[in-house]
């Protein structure tokens, strides 16, 4: 036996592995491969950027088209965000990022946040995290802390949590003076007298008008507005409204509303005696001024507010920031409605609200996606004025570019035939890369048992001429080893026609065509969940009959007989994989293990795993397949 020990080892350095594929190759076939893959990544990634273009509300500036550097500043250094500090570079910066408390952040946030943080950081300023808590109804304490703890894991800190109810009070005040200016008034029109008065439907309907109540003395207003806050009046018979512009053809500046009283289900959670709440466009910019934000960095949905932003701020004479808007990013083929998921949790469709199928940001942690990976998308998408639609495959396209380049390689097989090689007498060790590309990453040790574990996909009882992997008679390469193995006969179990067991024997003489993964005799047994799309359609909110009928029942494929060798040990030991900002070795969860086993995908750990029992989710696949999965 000393004899194929030796013969392996001597052997072992001759093909290399074409780790998408998962065969060994001749190094010149692996280069040719690899440059005909780089083509053809070219040719989607320009034929994707051609599509988003098409979409964007406006063309894009031409800086942002070529290739940004893989720089994690370069949105920070060119384009727009470069030129907002242009406008205004003030020193110490200070941003801030206002959620409202009344949801999971997804996707498209990660893009607001990265920016907000990021610049202030990137200008050696500070950011300050500000919870838009302005309505109970739809405001739960776990939305704040979700909020907190995705934030931190994207590897930012905020200089501090504030709350906007923090400035109830002082809102109030300014509420009062702006009163005493005459430049608000109390209005008891309802909803259908004030959109009448502006014009009715979008504007164009008549002309635009103010009702009788602006014309109310200031000393009535106050006191009006002061039974308002007494809770004497019943919701919705009364709002504070701003006199602003009516001619002005801003719909922004058509009075709109300061403070309202709301239909309330339950009691703010931090100030409840409350009786009536500010609105977002009468908080938002007094407490950017309040806590001195330079650059009130938002989307560009709400570049129309900017005109009524900074007329609240001039009249009441506080402290102005600059308010610019960049352009959201939306997912295409990704359901990120609040309405849509509620439904989907509620229906158990999903595993909740962190279901890895789902687009929110903690439903990509729990996948197994780092944060460095989303941060390096938004990055690589620039920054401009238009708004982005991007896929969601060219968003898991950049993912497994990242992890590509970051995380260890394992062998496992999903759905296990034991392999016995007669003529195998002695455990043989191994000695296996954690990655064929990178050696830094070290190697470890891999038993060579006579029993080993196939992927019962890579066995056929016919063979025939086109089929490469291992049938009766049929040699195939085994990864990790450069001993072949011939398949020379199998048992199965009549009543299911399934294969039980394969028998064969060494082949050295043949050049195999195909190389597949196996784990030995004693590997780490575990239960792995496949993913795809959710959804059978692209759209599927238009879906006929509701978008609960586009759900595709084949979304998530489950094998729960798996093994996976046992370096995977020394994997979980040494995460988090890559060691990425967000992801401190003290606090790292499950998924901060992540892996690819080779010629299956990449896997991170499930948060559902126990002590007996071992769960991987598969982060994205090798490769992008015909449903658009990951
Ligand atoms: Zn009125």
């Amino acid at each position: 036996m000393a004899d194929s020990i030796v013969e392996i080892v001597a052997g072992a350095t001759k093909p290399v592995l074409d780790d998408t594929t998962g065969e060994m190759v001749s190094r010149n076939e692996l280069k040719k491969r690899t440059q005909k893959r780089a083509k053809k990544a070219a040719a989607e990634e320009a034929r994707a950027r051609k599509s988003s273009e098409a979409d964007a509300v406006k063309p894009r500036p031409p800086e942002t088209i070529e290739k940004l550097p893989e720089d994690p500043d370069a949105i920070f250094k060119h384009g727009f965000l470069a030129d907002v500090f242009k406008e205004r570079p003030v020193k110490p910066v200070v941003t801030r990022f206002p959620p409202g408390p009344n949801g999971y952040l997804h996707l498209g946030h990660a893009k607001a946040i990265a920016i907000a943080f990021g610049f202030a950081r990137y200008h050696g300023g500070e950011t300050i995290l500000r919870f838009d808590d302005t309505n109970p109804n739809e405001e739960d304490q776990i939305y704040f802390d979700a909020t907190e703890s995705i934030i931190k894991w994207l590897g930012f800190t905020p200089s501090k949590v504030t709350y906007a109810s923090d400035n109830f009070q002082r809102l109030y005040d300014l509420a009062e003076k702006l009163i005493g200016l005459g430049k608000a008034y109390v209005c008891h029109c309802t909803q259908t007298e004030i959109q009448l008065s502006r014009g009715g439907k979008d504007g164009k309907e008549g002309p635009r008008y103010r009702c009788k109540h602006a014309d109310q003395d200031k000393d009535t207003n106050l006191a009006k507005f002061r039974d308002m806050r007494d809770g004497k009046y019943a919701p919705q018979t009364a709002t504070l409204r701003m006199k602003q512009d009516i001619e002005n053809n801003n719909p922004q500046m058509w009075d709109i509303t300061a403070y309202r009283i709301l239909e309330q289900k339950k009691k703010h959670l931090r100030v409840p005696d409350w009786k009536m709440y500010p609105t977002y466009d009468f908080t938002h910019c007094l407490c950017d001024s309040f806590e001195g934000i330079t650059h009130s960095l938002c989307t560009s949905e709400f570049v129309l507010s900017r005109e009524s932003y900074e007329w609240l701020n001039k009249t009441l004479e506080v402290y102005e920031p600059m308010q610019r808007e960049f352009g959201r990013l939306n997912v295409t083929g990704a359901v990120m409605s609040k309405r849509v998921l509620k439904s989907l949790v509620e229906n158990k469709i999903v595993r909740g609200w962190d279901d890895p199928r789902l687009y929110t940001l903690i439903a990509l942690r729990r996948r197994g996606i780092p944060p460095a990976a989303i941060l390096s998308f938004v990055n690589e998408l620039g920054v401009t004025t238009a708004r982005t639609f991007i896929q969601a495959a060219r968003f898991e396209q950049s993912v497994r570019r990242y992890l590509e380049q970051t995380v260890p390689r394992l062998m496992v097989v999903l759905d296990p035939i034991p392999v016995t090689i007669q003529d195998h007498e002695e455990v043989i060790q191994l000695d296996a890369p954690f990655s064929p590309k990178d050696p830094s990453l070290g190697t470890h040790k891999l038993d060579f048992t006579k029993t080993i574990y196939i992927d019962r996909s890579d066995f056929r009882d016919t063979d025939d001429k086109s089929y490469y992997r291992l049938a009766p008679g049929k040699t195939v390469g085994l990864l990790q080893s450069s001993s072949p193995i011939k398949a020379i006969s199998y048992t199965k179990d009549e009543k299911t026609d399934k294969v039980t067991s394969v028998q064969a024997v060494f082949d050295r003489t043949t050049k195999p065509k195909s190389w597949i993964q196996w784990v030995p005799e004693g590997s780490i047994k575990a239960e792995v969940r496949l993913y795809s799309s959710l959804f059978q359609s692209e759209n599927p909110i238009a879906a006929e009959g509701g978008f609960l009928n586009d759900v595709d029942p084949k979304s998530e494929t489950i094998y729960s007989n798996a093994m996976v060798e046992n370096a995977f040990t020394e994997v979980r030991q040494r995460a988090p994989w890559p060691a990425t900002t967000g992801e401190s070795k003290g606090d790292a969860g499950p998924e901060t293990v992540r892996f690819q086993a080779l010629r299956v995908g990449y896997f991170a750990v499930d948060s559902d795993s126990t002590e007996d029992k071992l769960i991987f989710n598969q982060i994205v696949p090798l490769k992008e397949d015909s449903k658009k999965s990951y």
